[in-house]
C-alpha cells in the first residue's frame, strides 16, 4: 500500500490518521472504533501541523496528520493510544495507523538539520527530509531489534523485564548494535540477559513495532548450554516453562505472542486465549 506522492486531484473520501502526540483520533462507534473518512481533513475543523501521504488501502487513499497538543477532539471522537485500541479497530486500519504514527513522530522530531542547523524541507519524491544548505538527508528512524524464542526440548525460555506489566513474561528481545548481524545480536542478547548459549538460529518472521519506531525481527533458537544467570539491570526473573504451565504472556498484537503460540502449537497443545 505504500506511497509517498499524493494524488494531484482527489474527489473521493480518504482515511485520515491524525495524531496528537502518539494518540490517534478515532470515532467512537457503539461496537467498535473507526477512523475519519473525508475528502479533506479541514472538514474536521482541526488544524494539521503536518500532513504526509501514506498510500492506498483497499483502493482508498490514506494520510498521516500531526496535530498540536492543544487540540480537542470533535464530538463523538477521542484520542487513544494504539496499544489500547488493538482489537477494537479494523486490523488493516490499525497497521496503517502504526505506520502513520511513526511518520508523524519523525516529522515532529526532524525539523532542523543535525549537521548545520538549517530548517529541513520535506522531499517531494521520497520519504526523507533534506537540508537545503548542506544537502544532508534524514530518513524516518527505524531501530532493528531481534526477538527470539529459545527451546529446550518441551520447554521454552521466558523472562520478566523490569519494564513489563506485573507478572508478565515474554521471550527475549534486544536492539541490534552497529556492525552486528541479526544472528550475532541473538547470541549476544541471550548470553547477556540470561547467561545461556543458543544454536540453530532460524528466522521466524518480522513485525513493525511502533512503540516508538522498531522493526522486530523474530527467530527461534535451541538451547546449547549454560545455566540461567540474570542480568539484574534488565531482567527480574527468567525460567524454563512448558506449554501447559505458562505464566502471563503478551497479547495477540505482538510477534512475541506469535512465537509463543507457534511453540504451543508445536507441542500439540490448544492455543491460548
Ligand atoms: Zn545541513
Amino acid at each position: 500500500m505504500s506511497g509517498i506522492i499524493p494524488p494531484t486531484e482527489r474527489s473521493e473520501p480518504a482515511w485520515w490518521f491524525a495524531f496528537k502526540g502518539d494518540r490517534l483520533l478515532v470515532i467512537q462507534e457503539p461496537s467498535h472504533l473507526s477512523i475519519p473518512c473525508l475528502v479533506d481533513f479541514s472538514e474536521m475543523g482541526l488544524i494539521a501541523s503536518c500532513q504526509h501521504y501514506l498510500g492506498l488501502l483497499d483502493g482508498r487513499h490514506c494520510y498521516a496528520v500531526g496535530l498540536n497538543d492543544d487540540v480537542t477532539p470533535p464530538a463523538g471522537m477521542s484520542f487513544e493510544g494504539l496499544r489500547k485500541i488493538y482489537g477494537r479497530l479494523d486490523e488493516n486500519l490499525f497497521w496503517v495507523a502504526a505506520r502513520a504514527v511513526q511518520i508523524v513522530d519523525w516529522d515532529r522530531t526532524h525539523r532542523c538539520c543535525s549537521r548545520c542547523g538549517t530548517q529541513l524541507v520535506t522531499s517531494p519524491s521520497f520519504r526523507a527530509k533534506e537540508c537545503p544548505q548542506c544537502g544532508l538527508l534524514q530518513f524516518p528512524r527505524l531501530a532493528p531489534a531481534m526477538i527470539v524464542l529459545v527451546e529446550r526440548g518441551t520447554e521454552l525460555l521466558l523472562a520478566r523485564s523490569r519494564h513489563f506489566a506485573s507478572n508478565m513474561y515474554s521471550v527475549l528481545a534486544g536492539f541490534v548494535e552497529p556492525g552486528e548481524t541479526l544472528e550475532e545480536a541473538v547470541v549476544r542478547e541471550v548470553k547477556e540477559e540470561v547467561g545461556v548459549d543458543v544454536k540453530d538460529i532460524r528466522y521466524f518472521g518480522s513485525q513493525s513495532w511502533p512503540f516508538p519506531h522498531s522493526l522486530m525481527i523474530g527467530f527461534t533458537a535451541t538451547y546449547a548450554g549454560g545455566e540461567i544467570s540474570l542480568d539484574d539491570m534488565e531482567i527480574e526473573d527468567a525460567g524454563w516453562f512448558t506449554a501447559d504451565n505458562l505464566p502471563s504472556i503478551p497479547g495477540k498484537i505482538s510477534i512475541a505472542r506469535k512465537l509463543i503460540d507457534w511453540f504451543i502449537a508445536k507441542q500439540g497443545k490448544a492455543p491460548t486465549k
